[in-house]
């Protein structure tokens, strides 16, 4: 048996060609080149299988922030055949206990900063600092690794914002395709350096570090984000990229901007909706270099807008990549005609074989339903309305959240902005507008409500205003609505 396309055989790949090649370096000091990060996941895979006796087949949860560990943890998994459950770091203690039994872990390996909240958990818990790495690293007995007889697969687990996080198994081999379809759209470069903001545990984030071994790329990785030390490291890092979500350049907006820029040719966000008006704020300061990919655990990615089209149409989510289809179907499954919003169906070779309960999604043709609603314009730029099943029925009236959305962060006194529909005698549905002002601003319901009545219909204006001082939000930004619905319970 060969060396599959698993993570593993990746990197396996990417070695053999840059053995010398920085791969990764983080903030704990670690600077690897690929043969290093391959020679560890291989040290690591032979003490996981001797010491926590992990085998093909195996489910193997990681618990980290963004370091080396991380990637080496993912890696010795599918050497050895197992599957890497990518594990979301926001979760609770009784989330964690639900996905280390639905995922029926063998073991889940963490970060040190965890340690409280995976206390009791049904799986053999292993704590990943160095000491404890080198520790288990010396009880292997040496040897080579031989491929495993089955592909280690990596299994991505929805961010949550609707409810549990379902696991989601990404298809083997990985297909190649659509990853050379991201590159072909993004103009990197084998050997670039690229920061990587988003955590790689999300579908996002892992793309990304495919696509980075794909390119032989030197990875570079902090814990946590925050918008100074980012903006300093690319600069120190001469970085030619960053990989982040859409709340992160917001953030990078509310700090000054270094002079002279970082050298970036590349900003790429996606995991949620770009907010009205970031993208040219965000162009002003650091140059027509930013790229919104539309995506999901489900789908992987769908479309790619780079900076003309952002410049043109700032909200679009831009063309679905080379060997992507896409449709808006109604709902009898007929496409709708262009500008017509309808349910967004795509199909490529990275579609998700299923969740790991044994749910799926409906599919027509093909083509996976992404559960989000959405409108092609007469040039085939995509522009995506939100999800389903936020979508808000007021008085008969639908409404998008993400319209008034958009149109209350114009206010100059709102940093964020957030509506969801909330029940209403009357109307069935009513819109509340949860609001997080700038330091110091303050804004008078009426005022809103009154600024909404401008520019939109009657049924948009949210009759309920709530001021909160930030909105909740999951690790990858994206506001946890089900958390603003507590508000009326
Ligand atoms: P759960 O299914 O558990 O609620 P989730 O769907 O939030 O989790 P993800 O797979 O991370 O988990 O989210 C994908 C969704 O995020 C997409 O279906 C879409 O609604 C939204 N999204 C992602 N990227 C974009 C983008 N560029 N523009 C607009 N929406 C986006």
């Amino acid at each position: 048996r060969k060396w599959g396309l698993s993570l593993g055989g990746e990197l396996r790949q990417a070695t053999a060609r840059n053995p010398d090649r920085t791969v990764v370096i983080d903030e704990e000091g670690a600077e690897l080149t690929y043969a290093e990060l391959l020679d560890r996941a291989e040290r690591t895979a032979r003490a996981m299988r001797a010491a926590l006796g992990v085998r093909a087949g195996d489910r193997v949860g990681v618990l980290c922030r963004n370091h080396h560990g991380l990637i080496e943890t993912i890696v010795a998994a599918t050497l050895l055949g197992a599957d890497a459950v990518l594990v979301n770091t926001g979760l609770s203690a009784a989330q964690l206990a639900t996905v280390a039994e639905e995922q029926r872990l063998r073991v889940l390996v963490h970060d040190a900063e965890f340690a409280e909240r995976v206390v009791g958990l049904p799986a053999e818990v292993h704590r990943l600092d160095e000491r404890a790495r080198e520790e288990l690293v010396a009880g292997a007995s040496p040897g080579a690794l031989r491929p495993p007889e089955r592909d280690g697969r990596i299994i991505v687990l929805t961010s949550g914002t609707t409810g549990a996080p379902k696991g989601a198994r990404r298809p083997t081999p990985h297909g190649f395709g659509p990853l050379v379809s991201i590159i072909d759209r993004i103009p990197l470069h084998a050997g670039d350096r690229v920061l990587i903001a988003a955590p790689i545990f999300h579908t996002w984030g892992f793309a990304a570090l495919q696509v980075c071994f794909a390119l032989r790329a030197t990875i570079v990785l902090h814990r946590r984000f925050d918008p100074a030390a980012t903006l300093a490291a690319l600069t120190r890092q001469r970085c030619d990229a960053l990989f982040a979500v859409p709340v992160m350049l917001q953030r990078l907006l509310e700090v000054p901007p270094p002079d002279p820029r970082p050298p970036l040719k590349v900003v790429a966000v996606s995991g949620s909706a770009l907010p009205g008006g970031l993208a040219p704020r965000f162009m002003d300061v650091y140059g027509d270099v930013l790229y919104n990919l539309y995506g999901s655990t489900e789908v992987s990615w769908a479309s790619i807008a780079d900076p003309a089209d952002l410049r043109a149409a700032p909200t679009t989510a831009g063309r679905p990549p080379h060997g992507t289809r896409l449709a808006i179907l109604d709902t009898a499954g007929e496409p709708v005609p262009d500008g017509a919003v309808g349910r967004i169906f795509v199909g490529n070779e990275m579609l998700f074989e299923g969740y790991t309960s044994g749910a799926t999604r409906e599919r027509r043709d093909g083509l996976l339903d992404t559960g989000d609603l959405g409108r092609l314009d007469a040039d085939g730029l995509l522009f995506v309305d939100g999800r389903a099943d936020d979508m808000i029925v007021s008085g008969g009236e639908n409404v998008f959240p993400s319209e008034v959305e958009d149109l209350l962060a114009g206010l100059p006194q709102v940093r964020e902005a957030a509506v969801i529909g909330v029940p209403d005698p009357e109307y069935g549905q009513r819109l509340a507008a949860f609001l997080a002002l700038h330091p110091g601003e303050t804004l008078d319901p009426e005022a809103v409500r009154e600024y909404v009545r401008h520019y939109l219909a009657r049924f948009s204006v949210p009759r309920d205003v709530v001021f909160v001082r930030y909105l909740p939000r999951n690790a990858t930004g994206k506001v946890l609505t089900r958390e603003l619905r507590r508000y009326y319970t």
